[in-house]
């Protein structure tokens, strides 16, 4: 009899949600993570009595019918959580013109109209169709939450789902500033309009009109509360625990052995970690797996991010309610990507001050400040001899969007594609996983027993997209346990 009915490597929100979901089922689960801390991308850090979320801006998936939310009433740590509606979700600054993205989506359509009145019958088409996309991908997510059911075909799923996000935006709207506008989001998500899937940008505008949320104190404590709902239903969670094989027999997954050496057995096993280590280095499948492995070209990885992680002492009272920041210095937005665009000075950032909604983050009078530029992981040979010169560019431009912050910074320190991928072991530091583009699918499984969770499963990227991927797994184990 195996040790456990299911084990996680990975303790990102993906492999969180899985383990947590079959835990609170009464699973016997073991979840695996490397770091000495949980919660991959969703992990915070402190430096000088500050607290920092490393990568996340915000998300959804928290409002009352969000799979998060789900997750933690089964976990019974729901009221244990403070959580920070961000609104307006986004505040873009383009030359001469600022859109705020408020979280109530016929305020956003009345701002844009304000803009752009000559396209108002484009707008509330577009958005027209954004929604019955995103009616087709929650309904989807709800038939995963509890016992609910799909609610039938996702007829507009599959209307748009071989469209570029680009393509959809041109049916409807004729002003390049406002097809500009309408892709702000699209350097986050690290591909320009004409390549990302009209699909995933539906997903990850519109998931955020449901609530865009932060955690107060910082994403860590999410992730704390979930290890401790876990362990609370009998789960375990090993921290300092790098997975270094999965063992098979007979074709179907059976054990993991961690650096320490020490081996689990289980009859399911889901991973939370990049599909590439896992298919090719960690799963010893003998000859009867390796041509499921090796058969089939694979996406292509999504891109990374340059962090640079800031403490200010000034003051931001007439930010209002303004937590984050899109900064574009042109409409051009294919300006952004690419080698030679990267840290050019037509690149946008994003920046993130996430003290103006929670000040207890950092001490009294002083505001962390996170600017954000897209990076490929092979921008440069050196990060490290490079860090410090790029760092500087972000701030330049940080500083734009935000007066005086150059002459107010009291500490900074920079996190590169290289930290990412040392701190996830995701391939390039990939902020997404896959790229998110037209044709994206879940992954195959190569071998029996074998599932993945989390934004290399395929469903998306972003943490809703890697909650649901988790439940999706949970939900094909709690079938046949
Ligand atoms: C800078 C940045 C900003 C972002 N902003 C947002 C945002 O605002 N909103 C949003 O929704 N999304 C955002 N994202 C994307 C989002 O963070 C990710 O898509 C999501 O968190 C990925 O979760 P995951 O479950 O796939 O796991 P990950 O977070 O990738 O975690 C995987 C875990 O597996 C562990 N692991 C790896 N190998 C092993 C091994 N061999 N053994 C044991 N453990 C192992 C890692 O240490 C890690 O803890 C951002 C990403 C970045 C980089």
């Amino acid at each position: 009899m195996a040790d456990y009915d299911c084990i996680v490597i990975g303790s990102g929100i993906g492999g969180l949600t899985a383990g947590a979901t079959l835990a609170a089922k009464g699973a016997k689960v073991l979840v695996l993570e490397k770091n000495k801390v949980a919660g991959g991308y969703l992990q915070s850090f402190t430096r000088k009595g500050a607290t920092f979320d490393a990568c996340v801006d915000c998300f959804s998936g928290l409002d009352n019918n969000g799979p998060i939310t789900y997750l933690l009433e089964q976990l019974g740590v729901k009221d244990a959580l403070e959580i920070i509606k961000v609104d307006p979700i986004r505040t873009s600054i383009f030359p001469d013109m600022t859109v705020q993205v408020h979280a109530e989506l016929a305020r956003y359509i009345e701002e844009l109209k304000g803009f752009f009145p000559q396209e108002g019958t484009g707008i509330d088409a577009f958005f027209g169709v954004l929604s019955d996309i995103y009616s087709d991908i929650e309904a989807w997510g709800q038939g995963l939450i509890g016992n609910s059911q799909p609610t039938g075909m996702p007829v507009n799923i599959m209307k748009y789902r071989g469209h570029s996000y680009a393509e959809l935006i041109d049916s409807y709207i004729s002003d390049g500033r406002l097809k500009a506008v309408l892709s702000d989001r699209c350097p986050f998500i690290g591909l320009p309009a004409t390549e990302v899937s009209a699909v995933a940008m539906a997903a990850l505008i519109m998931s955020y009109f449901t609530g865009a949320y932060r955690i107060k104190g910082g994403g860590q404590r999410l992730v704390d509360l979930i290890v401790e709902g876990i362990r609370g239903k009998g789960g375990e969670v090993l921290l300092g625990a790098e997975v270094v094989e999965i063992g098979c027999e007979a074709g179907v997954v059976s054990s993991v052995t961690i650096a320490s050496g020490e081996r689990f057995t289980a009859s399911h096993i889901i991973s939370n970690i990049d599909y590439i280590a896992t298919t090719g280095r960690l799963l010893k499948t003998g000859p009867e797996g390796t041509s499921a492995i090796k058969g089939g070209a694979l996406p292509e990885v999504s891109s990374s991010f340059f962090i640079f992680y800031m403490i200010a002492k000034l003051d931001l009272g007439y930010l209002d309610k303004t937590s984050s920041i899109g900064f574009y210095p042109s409409f051009d937005m294919g300006a952004n990507f690419g080698l030679a665009a990267e840290f050019s000075a037509k690149s946008s950032i994003g920046i993130t001050i996430p003290t103006v909604l929670d000040p207890g983050l950092a001490p009294s009078g002083q505001h962390i400040i996170i600017a954000h530029e897209m990076a490929s992981y092979g921008y440069t040979k050196s990060w490290k001899r490079d860090k410090d010169a790029l760092a500087e560019k972000v701030m330049e431009k940080a500083a734009r969007a935000i007066p005086g912050l150059a002459g107010a910074i009291i500490f900074k320190e920079a996190a590169t594609p290289a930290t990412l991928k040392r701190y996830t072991a995701g391939t390039g530091g990939a902020a997404y996983g896959w790229c998110q583009t037209i044709g994206l699918k879940p992954m195959r499984s190569p071998v029996k027993g074998l599932y993945f969770a989390g934004h290399w499963e395929g469903i998306g990227g972003g943490v809703l997209a890697a909650a649901y991927s988790g439940l999706k797994a949970a939900r094909e184990i709690e079938g046949v346990l």
